[in-house]
């Protein structure tokens, strides 16, 4: 599943179908491949949740987009991110597998479509993994079995009202 676009809703749609999945006992991984630094609410109602839910901030938090020649530090994170989370898809110890912001990660150059690709042909039938973020790779979106869209139509940033709590963060 995609979800991507230039619209807020996408990493929160991929914790309601977390949510959903909980419900029925599934066991759920998010690993954030760009955020890592701010303290996300989602963190603390993941340990609410009895370690159904697992969040890995593995990214370094805000970068700047230069796909041409990628931060090394940036690049390093993204890199462990994904070892992690081919891992986990591998692993049978997850039902679902959200990949929140991964498409940011590729855009940037961080990671490479193919091996992303790769992986993601590679997981067992039943895992289903979520992949997050802005300018979703077209390859990915070809392979994607379920691929949403999310527009932006109008935000509060526009007006000046920086991130709220609870809802952004
Ligand atoms: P959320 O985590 O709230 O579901 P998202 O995953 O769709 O948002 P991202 O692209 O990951 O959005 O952006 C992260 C933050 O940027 C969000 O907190 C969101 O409120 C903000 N944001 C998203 N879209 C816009 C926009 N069109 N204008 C200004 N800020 C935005
Ligand atoms: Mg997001």
């Amino acid at each position: 599943m995609v979800f991507t676009g230039d619209g807020k809703g996408k990493t929160t749609a991929a914790m309601g179908s977390a949510l959903r999945a909980i419900g029925h006992g599934m066991k759920v991984l998010m690993i954030q491949f760009i955020k890592g630094t701010w303290h996300y609410g989602e963190l603390d109602a993941a340990r609410m949740l009895g370690g159904a839910l697992e969040i890995r901030p593995m990214g370094r938090g805000f970068l700047k987009p230069d796909a041409e020649q990628p931060d090394p530090k940036h690049l390093e994170a993204a890199r462990q991110a994904w070892q992690a989370a081919r891992a986990a898809i591998e692993s049978g110890a997850y039902d679902m597998v959200i990949l929140d912001e991964i498409n940011n990660a590729v855009d940037y150059g961080l990671l490479q479509i193919e091996e992303v690709l790769e992986g993601l042909r590679r997981r067992p039938p039943q895992v289903h993994v979520i992949c997050t973020g802005r300018n979703a790779h077209p390859r990915l979106i070809e392979e994607a079995d379920l691929v949403s869209e999310v527009r932006a139509i109008k935000h509060p940033f526009d007006k000046g009202i920086r991130a709220q709590r609870g809802i952004e963060y």
